[in-house]
């Protein structure tokens, strides 16, 4: 047995029989094209890919870890998109393996609307003109709304054009850097980070509080702007409200453009439903289409969800995709979301997008910090599972139901009054129910 067939036997076991058997027992390993850096799985169809990328992937580069000791990242890919990209980087021999971009990413997959348009069109600019208009490019935006999607659209110019792109996200940039580190060669992380065309950084709101991370990126970006080369991040927030963060680098981050993506508007859910269709080839009526525009409400990854459960489901059962069994299948659909949330996800949650860890959610800390981190993790366990006051109080080393009773009712009131509050606890409720 190879590793990559361990990983997916050691998931089998976390996962339940109907998961393994509809998504996980589809994929391959390729033990050729893996490297240190990557494995690399093939799914038979895009939608298997996202779907298994959005809800496994983690857990697999989890269990790699485990088994290995090494952090390799992921990668669920179709079996010719590699074969592409391993013939192109032959060819190029710029090409670098950390740009695994996501062929379907593209300018042309990406649906435009009033939510988007702003960041569409600064990223379609940056990549007509890299490194001469806005540099950096940052973009912001909630869970699922594209930001990663319109990033790589960009790197997948930029590849076409024989340029040597690198994407990577935070934690596979700490994680290369540590391996550098730990082998003494940071020379050659250096050279590879600070010498490519194009650098593109996902979910930059990481690097919040990591301090050693954060002084080497400093220097990457100050090397890479100084030579003209284009920068384009993403994070979840606002540069100014991440916080944890060097001043010099959230200054930086505001010195080219800062655009923003807002949740898709319903004709703009509806385009993009009618483009996800088209691609995979899944065949929906109008009425089909606007209803699931909608129900969900924004996040788009979660579109893909229904639509590739919709699909799976229709050719199990052999059945045609109607409207009663489109609102059987969404209602299955948001009930999973909420049943797999236990309070462990929801602490784990919270303490990872407010820095802290768990562990200090539920002790008797005091701190500001804590306290927010306490009260909004209440809140949320509170609306999404269905555990009892006293049940919850135990778990947040509380004195009894009552102590809980109090914390809600305080939690209503900033509710009121702090829109901060409100926006950072609806930012997390979306972030939760969209992972689970
Ligand atoms: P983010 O990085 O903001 O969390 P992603 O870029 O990963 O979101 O997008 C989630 C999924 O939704 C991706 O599969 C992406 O292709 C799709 N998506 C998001 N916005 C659009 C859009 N405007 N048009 C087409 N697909 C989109
Ligand atoms: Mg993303």
């Amino acid at each position: 047995m190879n590793i990559g067939q361990e990983i997916l036997k050691a998931l089998k076991e976390e996962i339940t029989e109907v998961e393994y058997r509809r998504y996980i027992k589809q994929l391959t390993y390729d033990s050729k094209k893996s490297t240190s850096d990557f494995a690399i799985f093939y799914a038979p169809n895009q939608l298997v890919a996202n779907w298994i990328k959005s809800k496994f992937s983690s857990k697999m580069e989890h269990l790699f870890e485990l088994k290995t000791d090494i952090k390799v990242s992921v990668k669920i890919t179709l079996k010719n998109s590699v074969d592409k990209k391993v013939s192109q980087t032959k060819e190029k021999t710029k090409s670098h393996t950390h740009s695994l971009l996501n062929p379907s990413h593209t300018f042309d997959n990406f649906m435009v609307g009033g939510s988007n348009q702003f960041a569409y069109a600064a990223v379609k600019s940056v990549s007509e003109k890299a490194g001469e208009v806005y540099n950096p490019l940052f973009i912001y935006g909630g869970v699922g709304l594209g930001k990663t999607h319109l990033m790589q659209s960009a790197g997948n110019v930029f590849q076409n054009q024989g340029k040597s792109v690198i994407y990577t996200t935070v934690e596979q940039f700490l994680n290369a850097f540590v391996r550098h580190v730990r082998n003494k060669t940071m020379d050659r992380f250096q050279e590879k980070y600070r010498k490519c065309d194009v650098l593109l950084i996902d979910d930059i709101q990481f690097l919040s509080n990591k301090e050693g991370i954060q002084e080497e990126f400093f220097h990457t970006f100050e090397a890479l702007k100084g030579a003209g080369k284009q920068i384009i991040l993403t994070a979840d927030k606002h540069p100014k409200k991440i916080g944890g963060l060097e001043k010099r680098l959230q200054s930086r981050f505001e010195w080219g453009l800062v655009a923003d993506i807002q949740p898709p508007e319903l004709e703009t859910k509806i385009a993009i439903i009618e483009n996800k269709c088209e691609i995979n080839k899944v065949k929906l009526t109008k009425d089909i289409i606007n209803y699931i525009a909608t129900v969900i409400d924004s996040n788009v990854r979660e579109i893909e969800g229904i639509l590739s459960k919709l699909h799976a489901y229709s050719q199990l059962m052999h059945v045609d995709i109607d409207l009663k069994f489109t609102k059987t299948v969404l209602k299955d659909q948001l009930q999973e979301n909420r049943a797999n949330l236990t309070l462990d996800i929801i602490t784990k949650s919270v303490a990872k997008d407010l820095n802290i860890k768990p562990s200090e959610i539920c002790s008797k800390g005091r701190s500001k910090n804590l306290v927010y981190a306490r009260r909004i993790s209440i809140y949320i366990c509170r609306e999404l599972t269905q555990n009892t006051m006293p049940q919850l109080a135990k778990y947040f080393g509380m004195k009894d139901h009552t102590a809980i009773s109090h914390t809600l009712k305080k939690i209503n009131e900033l509710l009121e009054n702090d829109e901060d509050f409100k926006v950072k606890i609806e930012e997390l409720t979306n972030k939760i129910t969209s992972v689970s």
